[in-house]
């Protein structure tokens, strides 16, 4: 923990929640996340939390990989680094130079920093790309200052990129249109496969279904798509579950896009991960942006796309770089 952190609100609870945790004192988190050659897949299974406070740059524009929803002022933002999950894709293994998961607990400093950007136009946020932060909800209460700021701030939207699916999860949370629940959807073999450590396919839907019971805004994500022997079997058989599970004519909107990764990122994440079929596959390099060759990336998305918009037509679907 950095000793500068010690007086914030959210370290003090972090630290009432761990009272046995062993506590080692630094001056910057960098001195610890940031050293090179660190084994980033001990470290991640290790569960060490680093405590920090960020500083410099809190918000930024979305990167051209992202999907943007078709917004003009899309950011996003990084909370937390890393995350409790452990998806083998995930790009954060090529981002990172360290497994550890970093908690930045100067909450305030990230909403000020958007009330600036707020006094200039309407602001978009994704507060969950880096991490699951609705995951370490009950421990950090990021999400509920991010929906305080919300309830407060019409010009205000914050997408919540989740897989969890705690059964009390929305609880603490109230309803508002400017808060969106994204709830990534895969088949369960590629939960089995790739997402270890996340909830199942039917627990995401279950969850996902009490927060529309609720009134809460759910938007479903079909990205990444995975390609895996049988692929499409498994995304038409998800796709059922899910009509059968929740009342798809109430979900906000849809998002489908295969796999892609910077090609820096990818190549850190194969010398990580040798074995791993999901990063080693043989992906096309286009505009350094690796993925799956266009003609099977284009089969894939229509597929889910085709089967969103038989069964809840008039729904919007966005597709990376482009809104059918
Ligand atoms: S849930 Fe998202 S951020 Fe977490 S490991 Fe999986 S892909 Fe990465």
């Amino acid at each position: 923990m950095e000793r500068r952190a010690l007086p914030y609100e959210m370290t003090k609870r972090i630290l009432s929640v761990f009272p046995e945790a062993e506590l080692i004192l630094i001056d910057h988190y960098k001195e610890i996340f940031a050293r090179p050659r660190q084994d980033v897949g001990g470290q991640h299974l290790s569960g060490q939390l680093i405590l920090a406070v960020k500083e410099g740059q809190l918000i930024y524009q979305g990167a051209p990989v992202c999907q943007d929803f078709g917004e003009d002022h899309f950011y996003y933002t990084s909370c937390q680094m890393n995350c409790v999950f452990d998806c083998e894709y995930c790009f954060l293994k090529g981002v990172y130079p360290s497994g550890y998961r970093v908690l930045f607990v100067n909450a305030q400093d990230f909403l000020e920093e958007t009330k600036k950007l707020l006094a200039e136009h309407p602001v978009y946020i994704s507060i969950s790309y880096d991490t699951d932060l609705l995951a370490m909800e009950k421990l950090t209460g990021y999400v509920r200052a991010w929906q305080d700021l919300a309830s407060s701030e019409p010009d205000l939207r914050v997408e919540v990129r989740t897989k969890s699916a705690a059964a009390n999860m929305w609880d603490a949370l109230k309803p508002l249109p400017g808060m969106i629940y994204a709830f990534t959807m895969s088949p369960q073999p590629v939960v089995d496969r790739f997402e270890h450590g996340t909830p199942s396919l039917a627990r995401r839907i279950a969850a996902a279904a009490e927060g529309l019971r609720r009134g809460f805004a759910v938007r479903l994500c079909f990205d990444p798509m995975i390609c895996l022997t049988g692929w499409r079997a498994a995304y038409g058989q998800m796709l059922e579950e899910i009509s059968e599970g929740l009342p798809l004519d109430q979900v906000r909107d849809f998002s489908v896009g295969s796999f892609r990764v910077s090609q820096d990122y990818l190549k850190r994440m194969r010398r990580l991960m040798p074995r791993s079929a999901v990063v080693q596959y043989p992906y096309e390099n286009i505009d350094g942006v690796y993925q799956y060759p266009p003609t099977l990336a284009e089969e894939m998305e229509t597929f889910v796309e085709n089967g969103l918009k038989a069964l809840a037509p008039g729904k919007g679907v966005y597709r990376w770089k482009e809104q059918i």
